[in-house]
């Protein structure tokens, strides 16, 4: 096999899922994250939405449900594969947001504007707290979700095995 064919095999494998998290900025856009390793800090999104549960934006590439990746293995059970790590501190069993006045967070809630569902699930996340990799893989992005520049129009897309 060539060092070319090789390249696009690893790229091809290592692309076969892939996650976007948003409203966080990243401390990098690019290279390899191991599961677990520092990724960033939660935006200022109290400064967007007032009174809102802040939340990291969690949406898998094909839009199909991540709910279950996202519970995470917590003490006294073992890390078991599969499930994500913690994603955010302060928060550290991924709980999912709730209903606020803004809308809901679990996957598929209705969105105001009458058109479409929610695509992804809210990970609770204090604004300013370190976020985490769910699992390892490789970065890309800035990911932008509302293509406004407000203070939260940030993020990064994680491509790996989703474990
Ligand atoms: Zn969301």
């Amino acid at each position: 096999m060539s060092a070319l064919s090789l390249v696009a095999l690893v790229s091809l494998v290592s692309t076969g899922y892939c996650v976007k998290l948003v409203c966080i900025h990243p401390i990098r856009y690019h290279g390899q994250i191991q599961r677990g390793q520092h990724l960033g800090r939660m935006l200022p999104m109290q400064r967007v939405f007032p009174g809102i549960v802040s939340h990291i934006h969690v949406e898998n590439c094909d839009h199909s449900d991540p709910t279950q990746l996202l519970t995470p293995d917590v003490p006294p059970f073992p890390q078991q594969d599969g499930h994500w790590a913690t994603i955010c501190s302060g928060n550290p069993t991924n709980e999912i947001r709730g209903c606020d006045r803004y809308g809901c967070g679990y996957y598929g809630a209705p969105r105001k504007n009458g058109k479409g569902k929610h695509s992804g699930v809210d990970v609770i996340c204090a604004d300013g707290a370190t976020v985490y990799a769910p699992f390892s893989g490789e970065l890309s992005g800035p990911i932008k979700f509302f293509h406004n520049g407000n203070a939260i129009d940030d993020g990064v897309k994680i491509s790996g095995s989703g474990k």
